[in-house]
């Protein structure tokens, strides 16, 4: 029986509290989330009809800052996966010094049988439902899977309706016109493929080589992650979405198959391809392979075909602990979510930053402040790695459970 998401968190924390100095009930308290509110939203169809929809919001650790985190609308979402989600966003946030706490919402339902209007009605339900347990100073929801500005929109818009004032920081991820940051929208792919895959090829010698990448998802996250596999110089020979998937050694540009992706809603199909599964597609040889897409892709029953030498994890948990271990035992390299998709959150933390003091940066600005904050979160965690010899994630969750267990220590256990 594969293990849920958060069963994948509890075990990452116990493949890391070894090489930590930490009190038991810390530990304990890192392991729960805080509170988690569940919601079920009657939703008006437009034929008259009412369906009824689950959806949660939450709040895993605050001990650093406001918690901070995305809201995912997808069919299959559960409580479970919400509260794993919102716990890798307190692991995330420490690994890059972000002054936030973990938060992750949910939404069951299936966006794209959705009409516009019904999907408004939706968002404006969820944000008004969620509005008592959110807010500038206390949790910032941000965009996730098959949400996006245009629902940020709606939820900025409910919520500012609902306490009557202007809120420019209460949600991030915003379109740029009504104060969203430049660079949001490519920050978690330009994050994680231009500095922090950039680094790790130049720490294993690979930096300037011919390389290759096979891509899984082409939404938000894996279609500029293809962009910036070009600028980086990488050839981008597979892509798979939920669809299907295609090949060819030649390697793909950007342009065609986001236009391709832009009319269809999936890459396949695209021309001078060949068809290719989502299995086959971790399995090519490749230098590179990034899932850019949901959780649990990854496992004990596929790790031991992937051929590339590093993982880069654009999605969050796409490894799961036992995939994770045959992994490591071929040496072949993790580069995990909390730290290769922080990009995210980084550039949302710049959003709130311009919200609050009305002073907006240049894409400039924003990107030579990520690049920044990327660079050095991944060396610590590349030192850390090799001065003790536990992996990437191990090292990363050490040096995150280490800043927020010495918050936790300074605040108390109250009440
Ligand atoms: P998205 O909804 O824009 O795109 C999801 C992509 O995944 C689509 O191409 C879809 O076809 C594909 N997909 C879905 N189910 C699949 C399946 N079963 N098999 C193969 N492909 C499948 O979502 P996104 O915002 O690009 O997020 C992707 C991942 O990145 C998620 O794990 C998300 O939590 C993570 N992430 C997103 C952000 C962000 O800023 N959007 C930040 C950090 C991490």
């Amino acid at each position: 029986m594969p293990k849920s998401p958060y069963e994948a968190f509890l075990e990452q924390v116990d493949e890391a509290v070894p090489y930590l100095k930490v009190e038991p009930e810390y530990v304990d308290m890192i392991k729960e989330p805080k509170e988690v509110l569940e919601l079920t939203i009657p939703l008006r169809m437009d034929d008259g009809s009412v369906q009824m929809i689950k959806a949660w919001r939450s709040h895993h650790n605050n001990a650093l800052g406001p918690y901070k985190g995305g809201v995912r609308y997808h069919p299959d979402v559960t409580r479970d996966e919400v509260v794993a989600l919102s716990a890798w966003m307190t692991i995330k946030c420490a690994v890059i010094g972000l002054p936030y706490g973990g938060a992750k919402g949910g939404v069951r339902c299936t966006p794209s049988a959705l009409s516009r209007g019904e999907l408004e009605r939706l968002s404006r339900a969820y944000a008004l439902g969620i509005s008592r347990f959110m807010g500038t100073d206390y949790d910032i929801p941000a965009p996730d899977v098959n949400t996006n500005p245009q629902v940020m929109a709606w939820f900025t818009d409910t919520y500012e309706k609902v306490i009557g004032k202007g809120e420019p920081s209460a949600y991030t991820g915003k379109p740029v016109e009504m104060g969203g940051s430049l660079g949001r929208s490519t920050a978690t792919s330009r994050g994680g493929v231009l500095y922090i895959l950039r680094e790790t090829l130049k720490e294993m010698g690979l930096w300037g080589k011919d390389l290759t990448c096979a891509l899984q998802g082409y939404g938000n996250v894996g279609g500029f992650a293809h962009m910036f596999c070009s600028e980086l110089g990488l050839k981008v020979v597979g892509i798979a979405d939920i669809e299907g998937g295609i090949y060819n050694p030649k390697g793909f540009d950007y342009a065609p198959v986001k236009e391709h992706v832009m009319k269809r809603g999936t890459v396949a199909g695209f021309p001078d391809a060949e068809p290719i599964s989502n299995e086959d597609l971790f399995a090519l040889d490749v230098d590179v392979v990034i899932p850019a897409a949901l959780e649990g892709v990854i496992t004990e029953a596929n790790a031991g075909k992937i051929k590339a030498k590093i993982v880069l994890e654009l999605a969050n948990g796409p490894t799961t602990p036992e995939g994770e271990a045959v992994l490591t035992d071929k040496g072949v390299l993790v580069v995990p979510d909390v730290l290769a998709n922080a990009g995210g959150v980084v550039v949302s933390c710049f959003e709130w930053i311009q919200g609050r003091t009305g002073d907006y940066w240049t894409e400039e600005q924003v990107n030579k402040k990520l690049d920044e904050r990327m660079t050095q979160a991944f060396h610590e965690i590349w030192r850390l790695k090799k001065e003790t010899g536990i992996t990437m994630r191990q090292a990363a969750y050490v040096r995150a459970i280490g800043r927020v267990v010495a918050a936790m220590r300074f605040r108390g256990i109250w009440p």
